[in-house]
């Protein structure tokens, strides 16, 4: 999905949502989707007042959930006590597992279409419905292993 496909995407989701297409929601919004990596509510923040110093940091707490809730966005949680997030590019609805390196916190993340078909298949044994499934794997860099230290630190 190229970035202004994915703009029209929220644009028509803030108008379904009765919300209105603000410079500081678009700029939140291409600043977001231009980052490579996961990040933070505060680099979000970084970048997006590169576009438009107007954004402030209340902005971007709102614009979140917004954007989450569009599904152009992806929270992913590690339990660090800071959230993650990274841009829905190529629009899949399929589940992703991540896995994250324990030194430096980096994380990868991997296709895991099987985790909806484990959670049906273990909730229907108990007579329930899933709501929601989520797989984390913690896990060491190689050369982390071998010297003790993660090279991606710091
Ligand atoms: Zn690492």
């Amino acid at each position: 999905m190229s970035i202004t496909a994915a703009r029209e995407k929220f644009g028509v989701f803030l108008v379904r949502k009765g919300l209105r297409a603000t410079s500081q929601r678009l700029a939140i919004f291409d600043a977001a989707f231009t980052l490579e990596e996961h990040f933070t509510a505060d680099q979000l923040l970084d970048r997006a007042r590169k576009l438009d110093d107007s954004v402030s940091r209340a902005t971007i707490y709102r614009t979140l959930p917004i954007m989450t809730a569009s599904a152009l966005l992806r929270e992913v949680d590690i339990g660090s006590g800071e959230k993650f997030y990274r841009p829905n590019r190529d629009g899949a609805t399929t589940q992703v597992a991540q896995v994250v390196c324990v030194d430096c916190e980096k994380i990868f993340e991997i296709s895991a279409p099987f985790m909806e078909w484990y959670s049906s298949t273990v909730s229907s044994k108990l007579g329930l419905t899933p709501a929601s499934q989520r797989l984390q794997v913690s896990a060491n860099c190689d050369v982390f292993r071998q010297s003790g230290a993660c090279p991606r630190r710091g």
